[in-house]
């Protein structure tokens, strides 16, 4: 059934050939004991490696049942080691990490055997060796022979037809050997057992047939067999199942090797895992940051949006001619000191860089649909030129009027420092007062999603109706007294002595209160329309100025519009910046309702009916060339006084007419005629529609535009230049928007060092991610230097190349899904004392965390990169030659 015909086997090492097999030609029987014989050296062991299929013999054949296995492929091996030949060594080779059941099963998993029968077979093989009770034995923990007695249970558990034992007893004393003698001579019954050894003893008693060997050559065979009476079975060609590892079996294989050296996997598992860490602290980071910027972006839009106003000055192209001085190279050489003319230039810049805006086209612009800024735009408030008027509902004590706030006036008489600031800026007071944020009222703006993550509401609810306004405390509950007194919740009387006091060095207190929500709740407030302080007047035909009278402006404020505080806000401690200005907050529909209002009264309307009619005095306009210049020369009478005089408010009437008593009547022409030319005669039809603050809902004073993102932004900007590129081509330089984008200034730079540092932080994720791939391909061509002789012992009982990469494939996924798991959760809990010290360090908190995905594809590309990183040294395992892999130790 076995034949070796002339077999030839050379060994190459440096220069010389060592002849190991010389032409060895021998004939083996289906039942036999054969003892191999020969001094050390000769060539036994590689006679038994390749009848065995470990090893390849150079020249000659190797017949095995009638079929010459010259044109046998990797796969013929393994299947005829794996189910025709059981290999017994002198050095046992154990799997020293399993247990000694599962070293006997190992064969029947590789041939694809069930595992309750495999565990059956795997008993009943070593009950046969008289091991019956030693099955969850690790193999460090038995004697030689008993050790020796596995190794052929073993051999045996396929039940192969041949058995090849080399040197079974050469490690063990007389006594145990006489025993494993006996279980081959017991074998060899019913098959072929081909034994080495060095006892010729033995091999006397034991074996039927002895064959020596000497420098490769049979020198001696004592009972040859030509093959020629027997029954032999030719090779019917049909094969037997590939035996084939599944991955679970690789996997419990890899993972008890493992486990065996706990302390050390747990070394390894954390070495690779640095990298894991490394990239998963960055992730956190950098997501931190991304939701923390994200946060500051949306909230810092929120408080500066890009505001495009009616009236402009471009404050860029201002900025750009300053800094651009510095830029600029000198056109004279550095001999003398020379003068850089900034003064001059600026102020000619300013003067040039006055720009109107036509925002009505412009809001038609942002209003249409196919603009393309859809989701830039967070949301677009829309400001006009007009005041809040606001008063407190109760009257009791006269009209008190809370907004515009006339605190300052109050406490510093008229302010002459807001005045001239109102009037530097070229805008109205309304905006300028709204500006200068001491304005306690301002419109919210309508993006109700971002206010609500900007504010909490402590008490009450958010303002649905145009006559619902909310109040906002501060991040620690607590309200100025500047919004206090000027909301008059705190009595403005009581600052009556406060000026003369400080002035007089002295400490003026003021009681300091609390509030109850309810209280604050139950607030309520009137608006006053601006064309409410007008009254008709009978007698001039004309509508007078009623803000002087108490009792008009008393009932007034009775019948006006209640505006009613229907919640409490404060700001989320997470919030970066705020959108609500003031104090309250009131809604856009408040504002729609002032500019309806307005429109609707009588005096506006008449205004509108009749353009040539100054309506607050009845009179035409002043035609062309009437006006203030020609007045000033214009000879004024007494009976201009007089009627000028009547005119005047009750409080000023009386002391003008004092006055008048005590002048002579040139004198008197002389005080007031420089007054009467200031008086309203040289009104124009425009000046009186502002005067009466007439706005259309279309045409707004300032369009407030609040991008979603700074990418958004940009897109914005970019947006308005192409719609100004647009009017330009087409010949519309008036529909030019000019504005200034102060948060992109500001913001430039930042963006460019977020982007910067985003940068840094894929180069760390990219170097981590190399180190750790490079220490996993480390450690895993440690283990396949380690596990050589394993891998031998494998390829031995019939593993294939195949099943040997899957052996360490399944360490480094082991290894690798470790690494990971273990670097998530060092990540995590280094999160926690990571976010406490930035905390205490910026009060930013949570600014480390790791999304949970992406710390579940960090495992995943551990265990990809691991595999990959041991590519390299699986396929060096799977290609070991095993008969070296064998010889190692
Ligand atoms: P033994 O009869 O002691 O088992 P071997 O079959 O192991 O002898 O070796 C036969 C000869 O071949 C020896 O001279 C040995 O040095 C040589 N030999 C065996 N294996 C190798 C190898 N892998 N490389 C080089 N020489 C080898
Ligand atoms: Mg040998």
């Amino acid at each position: 059934m076995l034949e070796l015909n002339n077999i030839v086997r050379e060994y190459r090492t440096g220069d010389t050939t060592i002849r190991a097999l010389d032409g060895v030609s021998v004939k083996f029987r289906r039942n036999e004991f054969v003892s191999v014989l020969g001094p050390s050296g000769c060539g036994k062991t590689t006679t038994l490696n390749i009848i065995g299929g470990l090893d390849r013999y150079d020249e000659g054949d190797l017949i095995i049942n009638g079929r010459s296995t010259k044109d046998y492929k990797e796969r013929d091996w393994d299947t005829y080691r794996n189910h025709s030949v059981g290999f017994v060594f002198q050095s046992y080779n154990l799997i020293p990490h399993q247990t000694v059941l599962a070293n006997v099963e190992l064969a029947l998993t590789l041939s694809g055997v069930g595992r309750a029968e495999r565990r059956r077979r795997a008993k009943e093989a070593l009950e046969k060796v008289g091991l019956g009770d030693q099955l969850h034995k690790k193999p460090g923990q038995m004697s030689g022979g008993q050790m020796q007695r596995v190794a052929i249970a073993r051999a045996l558990v396929n039940d192969p037809e041949i058995l090849l034992a080399d040197e079974p007893t050469g490690a063990l004393d007389t006594e145990t050997s006489i025993q494993v003698m006996e279980i081959l001579k017991e074998i060899s019954a019913d098959r072929l057992i081909i034994m080495v050894t060095h006892n010729p003893e033995l091999a006397e008693k034991y074996s039927s047939r002895i064959i020596r060997l000497l420098d490769g050559k049979i020198t001696g065979d004592t009972a040859p067999y030509d093959g020629s009476d027997e029954n032999e079975i030719k090779d019917d060609g049909k094969k037997t199942k590939k035996p084939t590892m599944s991955f679970g079996t690789a996997l419990s294989l890899s993972a008890n090797n493992l486990l065996t050296k706990k302390g050390r996997t747990l070394l390894t598992a954390f070495a690779g895992s640095i990298g894991i860490i490394g990239i998963a602290l960055v992730l956190s980071i950098s997501n931190g940051i991304q939701e923390y910027i994200n946060r500051v972006q949306e909230d810092t839009l929120s408080s500066y949006p890009l505001s495009i106003q009616a009236q402009t000055v471009d404050m860029s192209a201002i900025m750009k001619n300053m800094s651009g001085n510095d830029d600029k190279e000198a056109d004279h050489p550095l001999d003398k000191v020379y003068t850089n003319s900034i003064m001059t230039e600026l102020t000619n810049t300013m003067i040039e860089q006055v720009k109107s805006n036509d925002l009505e086209k412009f809001m038609k612009f942002l209003n249409d649909e196919n603009n393309g800024l859809g989701d830039a735009i967070s949301t677009i408030q829309y400001t006009y030129d007009i005041p809040m008027n606001i008063y407190k509902a109760d009257t009791s004590e006269g009209a008190v009027q809370v907004n515009p706030s006339v605190l300052f006036d109050k406490l510093y008489g008229n302010s002459t420092q807001m005045a001239s600031l109102s009037m530097m800026s070229g805008s109205s007071m309304a905006t300028m007062s709204n500006m200068s944020g001491l304005d306690r009222w301002s419109e919210m703006i309508d993006n109700e999603a971002l206010l609500h993550s900007q504010y909490d509401v402590i008490a009450g609810k958010w303002p649905e109706n145009f006559d619902e306004a909310v109040l906002v405390v501060s991040e620690n509950n607590e309200l100025t007294d500047y919004t206090l007194f000027s909301l008059d919740i705190l009595d403005q009387g009581s600052l009556d002595g406060l000026m003369e006091a400080s002035q007089n060095g002295e400490p003026f207190e003021i009681e300091s209160r609390t509030f109850t929500y309810d209280e604050l709740l139950a607030l309520e407030y009137k608006l006053v329309l601006p064309t409410d302080y007008y009254r008709y007047n009978e007698d001039t035909g004309g509508w007078d100025d009623m803000r002087e009278d108490e009792e008009y402006m008393k009932e007034i404020v009775d019948k006006a519009q209640k505006i009613k505080i229907v919640g409490i806000l404060r700001p989320n401690p997470d919030a970066v910046s705020t959108a609500i200005g003031g104090a309250i907050g009131y809604t856009s529909g408040l504002v729609e309702y002032v500019i309806n209002g307005v429109n609707d009264s009588e005096i506006v309307k008449q205004q509108l009916a009749e353009p040539g009619i100054d309506v607050f005095t009845g009179l035409e306009f002043p035609k062309e060339g009437e006006k203030n210049g020609d007045k000033e020369k214009k000879e004024y009478t007494m009976e201009d006084i007089n009627a000028y005089i009547e005119k005047l408010p009750e409080e000023e009437k009386g002391k003008a007419k004092l006055g008048l008593m005590m002048m002579s009547e040139e004198q008197a022409i002389q005080m007031f005629s420089a007054a009467i030319s200031a008086m309203s005669t040289d009104a124009t039809y425009e000046e009186n529609i502002e005067k009466l603050c007439v706005n259309s809902l279309e045409k707004p004073y300032t369009i407030n535009i609040y991008a979603a993102t700074f990418e958004a932004k940009d897109r914005i900007n970019d947006a308005i230049e192409a719609y100004n590129e647009r009017a330009s081509a087409e010949g519309r330089e008036a529909d030019v928007i000019n504005y200034t984008d102060f948060v992109g200034l500001i913001m430039s730079s930042v963006t460019t060092i977020i982007n910067a540092i985003s940068y840094v932080l894929i180069a760390f994720v990219s170097i981590s991610l190399i180190v750790s791939s490079i220490m996993i391909g480390i450690i895993t061509y440690i283990s396949v230097l380690e596990r050589t002789k394993e891998i031998g012992i494998l390829r031995s009982i019939g593993a294939s190349k195949k099943d040997i990469s899957r052996v360490f494939n399944a360490e480094t996924v082991i290894i690798g899904f470790s690494s990971g798991a273990l670097g998530i959760l060092v990540t995590v809990l280094m999160n926690i004392p990571i976010n406490a010290i930035i905390k205490d360090l910026t009060d930013i908190s949570d600014l480390s965390v790791l999304p949970p995905v992406a710390g579940a594809i960090l495992v995943a590309i551990s265990v990809v990169l691991t595999l990959i990183a041991g590519i390299i040294p699986s396929r060096m395992a799977a290609r070991k030659d095993p008969v070296e892999a064998l010889r190692s130790e």
